[in-house]
């Protein structure tokens, strides 16, 4: 981006060999190499590398560096509200939680047979942050995801108020092999609305995951698409390929509060 390519027939013939290579490696799109080369082949020199070894270490370089940035791009385009991994996760915290089960999701197993996760339980558990961090692994693993809000995609969806807009974003809701909706808890929508947020997932089904998280169970998630015969619909279609994993426990955001109290009455 912003970088300022020259055509290999403008080069000019006062460039040193650097500048020359640089010129190549700018109009090839080889960032990787070309942050580097100049080093690795003064170390090359140096240890007296092999010519093949030396353009394998400078090949793999570039695909370091492209993945790298695969993964940057698609971490942005996921727009997640934070990065959380499961290595940031305390299992310890939460024993309710099966550490090997979610260790089972982070593989994507789950992705590659569309079937779908639902987190339950109260706030502050660990619901969205597992969420996240299964999102992360997917995208490692090459799977693109979208993060959103049920109220966002409400509020998205009353908002692409004609025909296109709303193709257009039931698209790219469509696209993610991993769509993750957090916060999946009671909102009445109006029945466009809640059309299409059936529509969406009745068109998933078998075809692209889906993570919930909720704080309400799902005889709960009521009037969100509109009707309770949909309702119950939706909830056939999700549980049907879908693990539901739920979380009983104290809220983490608290966790200082309750270690305080538990050392105040061993006092
Ligand atoms: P929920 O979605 O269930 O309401 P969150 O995932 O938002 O809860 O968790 C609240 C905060 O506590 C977040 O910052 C999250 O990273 C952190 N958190 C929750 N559970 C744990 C845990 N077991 N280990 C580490 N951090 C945790
Ligand atoms: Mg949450």
């Amino acid at each position: 981006m912003g970088k300022s390519k020259v055509n290999l027939y403008q080069m000019s013939g006062s460039l040193n060999q650097i500048q020359r290579i640089n010129e190549c490696l700018k109009l090839l799109d080889l960032e990787g190499i070309r942050s580097t080369f100049e080093v690795m082949a003064k170390t090359a020199l140096k240890n007296d590398s092999l010519p093949l070894d030396f353009l394998e270490d400078l090949l793999e370089k570039e695909i370091t560096w492209k993945e790298a940035n695969r993964i940057e791009r698609w971490i942005q385009q996921a727009r997640f509200p934070w990065k959380k991994t499961l290595e940031d996760f305390d299992f310890s915290f939460q024993p309710t939680i099966d550490k090997k089960q979610i260790y089972e999701f982070a593989s994507c197993r789950f992705i590659d047979r569309a079937e779908n996760i639902i987190f339950l339980g109260p706030p502050g558990v660990g619901k969205t942050h597992l969420a996240i961090a299964l999102g992360l692994k997917a995208i490692q693993k090459g799977k693109e995801v979208k993060f959103v809000r049920l109220d966002q995609l409400i509020d998205m969806v009353d908002k692409a108020n004609d025909a296109i807009l709303l193709r257009r974003l039931f698209g790219t809701l469509m696209l993610p092999k991993l769509l993750i909706i957090d916060e999946m808890d009671f909102y009445e929508t109006n029945l466009a609305t809640g059309t299409f947020l059936f529509k969406l997932l009745q068109q998933r089904y078998e075809k692209g995951s889906v993570i919930f998280t909720s704080n309400k169970s799902f005889d709960q998630w009521g009037k969100i698409f509109g009707s309770h015969a949909r309702t119950l619909a939706i909830i056939d279609r999700i549980a049907h390929h879908g693990e539901i994993v739920n979380i009983e426990g104290e809220s983490y955001r608290i966790k200082d509060k309750i270690i305080q109290v538990q050392q105040m009455s061993s006092l």
